[in-house]
């Protein structure tokens, strides 16, 4: 079953995010949540029956109202998940919008084909890397990430650069390799005046 609310993103537009109609959009959605569930767990047989039911947003809104840039304020939004397998009241940050998708099918029993190319994963499969559950680098200028590779111990060269506020995701780099080459070193070079950081983790190499 799959229910839109849409009484909070109307009031976002009419309103904006900081206002007190926003708010009381939120509380009605939330009431009309509870609902729901109530009628899910009186069915006579929900005893016996294995639900998953997963609570979303597909953005937030600007306090002067309005969504679709990529602001924070816009682009943050969470998954409230229960279900077996999911313990009641844990919080947890490695859990991203495409993972919605993906946690519907495994409960459904659906095989997901990597043909289909979905980068969610399912919650009721945890990862087991801790670097995932940062979520945000932010940015405070002047800040500069680059990515460089040198083969063979010569000269670094510079095949990517991060000066901007980016949300944590896969990267995938694709490098020329200088025919005759025997080594590569993959360097991650940081260069700022702050005590801010960014993490890089699950390095991975592949020939094509
Ligand atoms: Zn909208």
């Amino acid at each position: 079953m799959f229910v839109q609310l849409d009484n909070i993103d109307h009031a976002g537009h009419d309103h904006g995010a900081a206002s007190r109609a926003y708010l009381d959009a939120i509380h009605t959605a939330d009431a009309q949540v509870g609902q729901i569930v109530a009628a899910v767990t009186s069915r006579p047989a929900y005893a016996s029956e294995d639900w998953l039911i997963l609570v979303t947003a597909d953005h937030g809104h600007t306090d002067a109202g309005g969504h679709g840039g990529s602001t924070l304020a816009e682009r943050q939004t969470f998954l409230i998940a229960s279900g077996a397998g999911l313990a009641p009241g844990s919080v947890r940050h490695d859990v991203k919008m495409p993972d919605v998708a993906v946690s519907a099918l495994a409960h459904l029993g659906i095989a997901i084909y990597p043909a289909w190319n979905l980068d969610g994963r399912p919650v009721q499969q945890p990862t087991a890397d801790d670097f995932d559950n940062t979520t945000y680098y932010r940015h405070e200028s002047p800040q500069k990430g680059e990515v460089q590779v040198s083969y063979d111990d010569g000269t670094p060269v510079t095949v990517k650069i991060y000066t901007a506020d980016v949300p944590s995701r896969t990267e995938t780099l694709t490098l020329q390799v200088p025919s005759g080459a025997r080594t590569a070193r993959v360097r991650f070079r940081y260069t700022a005046g702050n005590n801010w950081y960014w993490v890089i983790d699950g390095v991975r190499l592949t020939r094509s």
